[in-house]
């Protein structure tokens, strides 16, 4: 099943009562556009304080983009928060060296993004749960736009 455990509009919607819901007790957490803005790198209000509450509440957090070295460590530095860039997620060495540096099981591994594409088939292949959450902005370009199109396409048919 393709389905994502859980689908919502935030990340800032994700509770520690959720995660340990899904017997989770880590996070595997994208960057673009899951907890910042993919063109201007403006992270989103609220994400210090959620990532912050996550921690307190004893929830780890890595960090697993897509996106370069040099455009993830800022971030992850800002958040306190470990990460592995250039994941070419759906592909599973990034996601598999995250679930590594947290060291819990796959199935205490909850993987949070934006895009069916990488995050959730890429948590899916490697049996890990997953929460979709909605782009906050459509990302500008002609490749983003199809991709993002198909994508609503193929949510629409399994999420109802
Ligand atoms: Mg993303």
């Amino acid at each position: 099943m393709l389905k994502p455990d859980i689908y919502l509009t935030s990340v800032l919607e994700i509770t520690p009562n959720l995660i340990k819901k899904l017997n989770g007790k880590a996070i595997i957490l994208d960057v673009d556009n899951t907890i910042r803005q993919h063109k201007d790198k403006k992270i989103f209000d609220g994400v210090i304080n959620w990532v912050n509450v996550m921690k307190s509440c004893g929830i780890f957090i890595v960090i697993a983009s897509n996106n370069y070295r040099k455009s993830v460590e800022p971030i992850a530095n800002e958040l306190g928060l470990p990460c592995v860039s250039f994941c070419l997620k759906p592909f599973p060495f990034g996601l598999k060296k995250a679930a590594k540096m947290l060291g819990f099981k796959k199935e205490n591994i909850v993987v949070v993004g934006d895009q069916f594409f990488t995050d959730i088939i890429g948590g899916k292949f490697l049996k890990f749960k997953t929460i979709l959450t909605k782009p906050l902005k459509q990302e500008e370009g002609f490749f983003w736009g199809i991709r993002r199109n198909i994508e609503k396409k193929i949510l629409k048919k399994i999420l109802k």
